[in-house]
């Protein structure tokens, strides 16, 4: 066993830094990021951030047209947040300790059109990819009202290109409804963790499912291949775009406009720690870049993933990003969680935003469906498995001597009465109902 990951073999590795042994024993820990606060690369910018603000705004019109759940909105794909005390109350009676502050929830579980964050930066890498061929082909100006893109002539002018995504289902929800939508022919090529119903759903929205007996990364690297050879073939890198990056940011300035609407103070004296669930990263660093854009160090992200697959972990702590898998460590990728079932993490990702997450935790399955039955019995919200592991953020943070040790070296241990936890309930709005009550039953198991 002197395989090297890196510079370092296992073993050495497991002396350099002694989580990594408790990491391949599968506990659930927090681990806090040392690279937190060192500079930026440069790679994404608030520019690029404001540039993916402005072409939503553009396609407000046409999105208020296609998809009537936004109109209210004006064709905005927005999220709720929710205060939700008696999940807190749980919470600290599970732990045997209060949690002081204020928990909410981000329900990107309700997001319109796809049910789940992907919506958020797979949807407006789709849109961004129509905008260009349409001005390209002298069809659309900026200027003009992208209501006229769902007319037949745009639909008919679409179907002659095609988008193809890697997913371990969300995504591809999310690409597939949108692409097919405006008429772009679309597949997506799902692992084998992929939830049934979603490729179901996914075929009845006219979308082309590939199927594959392996994991995550294998989908995306067959997907990537076959669309390299077909020129007017996008295809959608969930390991390595900057569109679904900056897609994910514009998040940020959207939770500072809800806060301020709702008196919710993100200051010096009311620090915001929020919980995201992570598989191979990009979400959560996209939301990341931009909160810390809307709130600067005022917020502290901590990322999610399950016991078994903690990739983004790996590839922060060993630096190597995409060029280590979990399986490198002895585990396995697998979990109930099919959204984070993620043996590598993105290779953006991390150069982007890993300067920017404080910390990064673990959670057993078990958790995950416990979390999901608490939520809907406190606060009636459905939520899929993925989608409750920041709920364990709270009794990390608090609860870990690790996290003590963050809130004393930023000085905020006597602040933890005017903190807002938020947890990111990442999706589970396409969920049906019987997949729903069975992952509630599975949890009383
Ligand atoms: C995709 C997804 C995530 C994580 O996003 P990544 O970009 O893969 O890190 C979390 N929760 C749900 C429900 C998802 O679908």
């Amino acid at each position: 066993m002197d395989k090297r990951i890196g510079d370092k073999t296992l073993v050495e590795w497991e002396q350099a830094e002694p989580i990594v042994k408790e990491i391949r024993e599968k506990r659930e820990l927090l681990w806090l990021n040392p690279r937190y606060g060192e500079r930026d690369a440069g790679l994404v910018t608030t520019r690029d951030v404001a540039d993916a603000e402005a072409r939503l705004h553009r396609f407000k019109p046409y999105l208020a047209t296609v998809f009537p759940e936004t109109e209210q909105a004006g064709g905005l794909i927005e999220s709720p947040i929710y205060t939700t005390a008696k999940l807190q109350t749980f919470l600290g009676e599970e732990a045997g300790t209060r949690i002081s502050g204020r928990l909410m929830m981000k329900a990107d579980s309700e997001l319109p059109v796809s049910g789940s964050i992907k919506a958020r930066g797979g949807i407006y890498e789709v849109l961004k990819t129509a905008e260009k061929l349409a001005i390209d082909a002298d069809l659309l100006r900026e200027s003009d009202d992208y209501a006229m893109l769902a007319a037949d002539s745009f639909k008919q002018f679409f179907s002659r290109y095609s988008i193809a995504v890697g997913s371990t289902g969300n995504l591809g929800l999310s690409i597939g409804i949108v692409g097919a939508t405006l008429g772009f022919q679309t597949t997506v090529h799902m692992s084998a963790d992929a939830s049934a119903w979603k490729k179901a759903l996914l075929r009845k929205k006219g979308a082309f499912v590939k199927e594959y007996a392996a994991d995550y990364s294998v989908a995306i690297l067959e997907g990537r291949e076959q669309a390299a050879l077909d020129p007017r073939c996008h295809f959608i890198d969930d390991e390595n775009s900057k569109d679904l990056f900056v897609g994910y940011a514009t998040a940020g300035n959207r939770l500072k406009k809800q806060f301020y609407e709702q008196g919710i103070p993100v200051d010096a004296d009311h620090p915001l720690f929020v919980y995201l669930p992570c598989g191979v990263g990009g979400g959560p660093a996209g939301v990341t870049f931009g909160l810390k854009q809307a709130f600067g160090k005022y917020v502290h992200a901590f990322f999610v993933e399950p016991t078994h697959a903690p990739c983004f972990l790996l590839g922060l702590l060993t630096g190597l990003n995409d060029r280590v898998t979990v399986r490198d460590f002895g585990l396995d990728n697998r979990t109930a969680a099919d959204g984070l079932a993620v043996p590598r993490p993105s290779a953006l990702a991390g150069k982007a935003a890993g300067h920017l997450i404080s910390g990064c935790f673990t959670v057993a399955d078990a958790r995950l469906f416990r979390y999901l039955k608490t939520l809907k019995d406190t606060e009636n919200h459905w939520i899929e498995p993925s989608a409750a592991a920041g709920i364990a953020g709270p009794q990390m943070l608090l609860g870990s001597a690790a996290g003590k040790n963050y809130l004393e070296k930023h000085h905020l241990t006597e602040k933890t009465a005017d903190v807002t936890h938020l947890f990111w309930a990442t999706g589970g709005g396409m969920v049906p109902q019987t997949n729903r009550e069975a992952y509630y039953a599975q949890a009383s198991r």
